[in-house]
């Protein structure tokens, strides 16, 4: 297993969100990805490594242009509007109902491009972003020049980002990206498993009208949860992409002995699509103690959750995306990637 990463995300820190009156700091700060990092060495899980930089042409094969240089550009253009607040964020959003026109104030840019507020930019946003695109890319091309497995830790997060709006805590699709960088290079299809606890319904929408791409994910329900206006089990795709998408709402409450029997459902679609490698959208927001979340996922379940998917038989592209029990992230991304390794 190689895992790549970069300390750049730490510029990502200090966002805030809304919390009852107030607003308080984000569960999606930096130690979650230090504590990660930090527990990969304890356990001395094979080779780090810095990712590459690649051209933007990578990101704009999912996401648009214009999306791209909004986030480039956003904090400069919040800073040249004197705004004085830290996070730069959205109070309108761009809903049914009101004209998609991207407008030229900042605040309303910032709406016309995310579909929540929980995805700010602070003043070094943009390269964390970008760097955790790269860390995904840089994975791809592991997993596709040495068909063994790797690990892309990123931060941010990634699987919420449609294919031009940023929410719940994500930018830039990783997943995404990685999975048609794989396509690009020559592999006829890739499989994108999602197994946070939040439905991937960034993922969902990029891939929807493809059939090259599987996009699988298990998810609390959204009727439930969070992103609450995708991820039911309906959503089959459309067009030829019709039967590419798959989606398991599970109750609040999950435990491990349902989950288990859930994802060898899962397993099984990806196993009949058969792709030369899978892309796994690892959140580890299902665990038990994760203080945001209402799944019963262990430690020890997740060895068993990448030994599952070991089973598939083919190299997989793990990318990171939730878990917000900062303490227990590192271990429990320790023992999946055990799992997925044959450790
Ligand atoms: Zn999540």
């Amino acid at each position: 297993m190689i895992t790549v990463f970069s300390t750049d995300h730490e510029l990502h820190r200090g966002l805030l969100e809304a919390s009852g009156d107030n607003y308080k700091a984000s569960p999606e700060c930096p130690e979650r990805a230090t504590n990660v990092i930090a527990a990969l060495q304890d356990a001395g899980l094979g080779e780090m490594r810095g990712p590459a930089a690649f051209d933007v042409r990578k990101i704009t094969r999912v996401h648009t242009q214009e999306y791209v240089d909004f986030l480039q550009n956003a904090w400069a253009h919040w800073q040249q509007a004197g705004m004085q607040a830290s996070n730069a964020r959205a109070q309108t959003f761009v809903c049914p109902g009101l004209r998609d026109q991207v407008p030229r104030s900042i605040l309303g840019r910032l709406g016309r491009y995310a579909f929540d507020d929980s995805a700010p930019m602070v003043a070094g946003s943009w390269q964390a972003i970008r760097r955790s695109a790269d860390i995904a890319l840089t994975g791809a091309d592991i997993v596709q020049s040495t068909r063994r497995n790797a690990f892309a830790l990123c931060r941010p997060p990634g699987h919420h980002a449609s294919r031009e709006m940023a929410g719940g805590y994500c930018y830039l699709n990783n997943a995404a990206i990685a999975a048609q960088a794989m396509i690009d290079a020559g592999m006829d299809r890739i499989a994108v498993l999602d197994v946070d606890y939040h439905h991937g319904n960034g993922t969902q929408s990029i891939f929807y009208e493809r059939n090259d791409v599987l996009t699988v994910s298990l998810h609390a329900d959204p009727a439930d949860e969070y992103p609450y206006f995708l991820g039911y089990s309906d959503e089959q795709g459309t067009g030829k992409g019709h039967g590419f998408n798959v989606n398991y709402p599970l109750p609040l409450g999950t435990m491990w002995n349902e989950y288990r029997k859930t994802l060898d459902d899962a397993l099984g679609f990806v196993r009949r699509f058969s792709p030369p490698a899978v892309v796994v959208a690892l959140g580890l927001d299902t665990f038990a103690g994760d203080p945001t979340t209402r799944f019963g996922i262990e430690t020890g379940d997740y060895l068993e959750m990448g030994r599952r998917i070991r089973s598939l038989g083919i190299p997989v592209l793990t990318v990171l995306e939730g878990g917000y029990a900062v303490d227990a992230i590192g271990r429990n991304a320790v023992a999946f990637l055990r799992g997925v390794d044959g450790l």
